[in-house]
């Protein structure tokens, strides 16, 4: 992989490429692309075919045909940014949990009662949130993991249970339609 560097003025064959990729570029998401961040902050970009490519957003690199043939930055590189913005709107408008988020949390909703038990910790319910819409499902037993992790692609309700610093016990629930998370006490339930 070789950093891509542009030289300008583009000859007038490049200029006529860079209009096509710049225009796919925006429409990764809509196109059935998708895209996670990894360890290393590359990110691991795969087309609606199945084909992965691992894309550094510091150089643009990028290991697919297009960069090597033409040496310009591809489709990959240039949307690389749209396209991890596209997916978090996908998930959550206006709550950008990221990337790793396995499902849709719908409206986020707080119950009185979790409401004061987080504030009396000084906790934060986005923290809550966050980690169960990464799958960390906190403190739930071995067979509500299991039925979790098999029902986050399923139409299932998904619990999580997590135990504030002050000890009071938490849940967050999302329903099985995803349209609505609620934080909750258990006896509130
Ligand atoms: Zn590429």
């Amino acid at each position: 992989m070789s950093v891509i560097a542009i030289t300008l003025p583009l000859t007038p064959e490049a200029a006529r490429l860079m209009r096509g990729v710049n225009g796919r570029a925006m429409r990764l998401f809509a196109d059935g692309y998708r895209a996670v961040i990894l360890e290393d902050l590359t990110s691991e970009v795969t087309s609606p075919e199945g084909n992965t490519y691992r894309v550094n957003p510091q150089n643009g690199s990028c290991p697919c045909a297009f960069q090597e043939q033409h040496g310009l930055p591809c489709k990959h590189s240039l949307g690389l940014g749209k396209l991890l913005q596209d997916q978090q709107r996908a998930n959550l408008p206006g709550h950008p949990f990221g990337p790793q988020m396995r499902f849709a949390l719908g409206q986020m909703v707080v119950t009185k009662g979790a409401d004061e038990a987080l504030a009396q910790c000084n906790a934060s319910m986005l923290s809550y949130l966050r980690r169960h819409s990464f799958g960390d499902w906190g403190e739930v037993d071995k067979a509500d993991k299991r039925a979790n992790d098999a029902g986050v692609n399923e139409e299932d309700r998904l619990l999580s249970a997590y135990t504030l610093p002050d000890g009071t016990r938490i849940w967050v629930i999302t329903e099985w339609d995803r349209s609505v998370t609620t934080c909750l006490l258990p006896d509130e339930y």
